[in-house]
């Protein structure tokens, strides 16, 4: 099982609505790339952009 394979994305945070570069995981994981802790706006809560 190869289920660590991440895509890179981008997101939208639902707070403040900075877009982030992001890592998505298969299971629908959401990592902002270079900043895992989350928006700098305290939240972490993304919306992908498709
Ligand atoms: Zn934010």
């Amino acid at each position: 099982m190869s289920g660590t394979a991440k895509t890179k994305g981008a997101a939208r945070c639902d707070e403040c609505g900075s877009v982030f570069a992001v890592w998505m995981a298969p299971d629908g994981d959401i990592e902002p790339i270079g900043s895992r802790a989350g928006c700098p706006c305290g939240k972490s809560a993304f919306r992908v952009l498709q």
